[in-house]
């Protein structure tokens, strides 16, 4: 058999029926994660035709996107103060019973977001194919699966038949040597791979992250890498998995255990790339020389060295609008400009090292007059360690609003939002327009720098507060 690539492999192992020129081939899928968003129109449509889910035991469901964050309303003291929230909670709730699927409910100690959860209980494993209607289910791709978002009709298709429909993608090499510097986080890494190859740069490709700077990141840092993979247009991003993968895999939940647990990981050392294989694109990082980075505009492509000044482009009209809804100027210092929100959580930064990195430059500090600082854990099982810690403490000593688990601010359907006009420098993945509110502006950042900027009130270097 011909040299492979890691995507190769998962995709051949899970292909049920060929591509042809004609057709899309048809994919085994191994885990479908479900939310409280995507999923009601799917229902719906399995009531219409009569039928189940196929695999219950292979699909997951939790709240996340529209649950609240505040505590009362979580654990029902007072009602959900966003009408459309509280609908799609209790629509998930007896989808969830009528159809037999798993379901980590407002009050469940395992819930959380859905990209968070999952690899927590070890219900994300090296080889998998992975689908959640969410774009940035490229964030199981850390551990060597194959994963990535798909459409409410394509949720249906997987109750109905655990199968999806596929084009296959081509395969892109990101390979990253080097090491980061103190204070240069995964987050700012993946800021600079974007930046670097657009977010069109991976469009109809499969991203595979490669080179010591990748082997050397910890499994949190992986996911943030993986999750953002979308944001180049990928379909997805991939990391072979290695001791680090099994020694974050080993003892979880749902990961295997005992005799099985020693036949998965021989059957996971063999997912990588055969040193022969090639890729259809490539592109070489070095991580050594980067900064912190932060984004200026509204795709998280316009994206600068935290230092530098926002570029000068002409005669470009996507720039000039970018620009005009985020009240910048070409030429303009990032450092300095005042900011009203911070905001740390979500699927790319709200893990538990997340927590630690911001923690480690707000402890003794307090949170700048006029700023509100909101950090929200990615689950409820960051937010007990956070707590048993002392890092929730530390954030609430510097004025910080801690809260139950969910996407929060990433994006503004839960309550959780930022006013208009405002500037909001936050740790997700998505600065578009009106993301976190109507009119809202957001500067994206690593917790870090969120940390640093919360504290000085201004957009600030984090390496001074080191
Ligand atoms: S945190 Fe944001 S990007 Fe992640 S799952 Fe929630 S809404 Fe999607």
């Amino acid at each position: 058999m011909s040299a492979r690539t890691l995507f190769d492999k998962v995709w051949t192992a899970h292909e049920v029926v060929l591509e042809t020129a004609d057709t899309p081939a048809v994919l085994y899928i191994d885990l479908h994660l479900i939310h409280e968003v995507t999923s009601p129109q799917a229902f719906s449509v399995l009531k219409s035709l009569d039928l189940r889910v196929r695999r219950p035991d292979r699909t997951l469901a939790t709240m996340d996107h529209s649950t609240p964050t505040v505590t009362e309303q979580v654990f029902g003291k007072i009602p959900i103060k966003v009408d459309a929230a509280a609908k799609q909670v209790r629509q998930l709730e007896s989808n969830a019973a009528e159809f037999g699927v798993e379901l980590f409910d407002m009050r469940d100690a395992r819930r959380g977001i859905v990209h968070v959860i999952s690899p927590e209980l070890g219900c994300t494993q090296p080889g998998m194919t992975i689908v959640c209607g969410d774009s940035h289910t490229s964030t199981h791709g850390a551990f060597g699966a194959l994963a990535f978002g798909i459409g409410t009709t394509e949720v249906g298709h997987v109750f109905a038949t655990q199968c999806l429909l596929q084009r296959k993608p081509k395969t892109f090499a990101v390979n990253v040597e080097g090491e980061l510097q103190p204070g240069v986080t995964a987050k700012d890494l993946i800021l600079h791979i974007i930046g670097r190859i657009g977010v069109s740069g991976g469009t109809g490709h499969v991203l595979e992250y490669r080179g010591s700077t990748i082997r050397a990141l910890s499994m949190d840092e992986r996911m943030t890498i993986c999750n953002m993979s979308i944001e180049a247009g990928a379909r997805a991003g991939m990391i072979a998995p290695d001791e680090t993968t099994f020694e974050y895999l080993k003892g979880k939940p749902r990961a295997p255990h005992g005799a099985e647990w020693d036949a998965a990981v021989a059957r996971w050392r063999a997912l990588c790339t055969d040193p022969d294989a090639t890729f259809d694109a490539s592109v070489d990082i070095d991580a050594s020389t980067l900064e912190p980075m932060i984004t200026y505009g509204t795709n998280p492509g316009m994206v600068m060295p935290l230092g530098g000044t926002i570029p000068r482009v002409s005669d470009n009209a996507v720039y000039d609008k970018a620009l005009g809804y985020m009240g910048f100027h070409g030429g303009e210092a990032m450092l300095g400009k005042p900011v009203d929100v911070v905001f740390i959580g979500s699927c790319t930064n709200g893990r538990l090292e997340d927590l630690q990195a911001a923690a480690s430059i707000l402890k003794g500090r307090k949170v700048a007059a006029g700023v509100k600082l909101l950090i929200v854990p990615g689950s409820q099982q960051v937010k007990r360690d956070a707590e048993s810690l002392g890092l929730a403490q530390i954030f609430k000593d510097a004025g910080a609003d801690w809260r139950e688990s969910g996407c929060s601010m990433c994006l503004g359907m839960n309550g959780d939002t930022v006013g208009t006009g405002q500037y909001s420098v936050s740790t997700s993945n998505r600065n578009f327009e009106g993301r976190q509110g109507v009119g809202a502006r957001t500067l994206l950042v690593s917790p870090m720098t969120a940390a640093a900027t919360a504290v000085q009130g201004k957009i600030a270097d984090p390496r001074e507060l080191l």
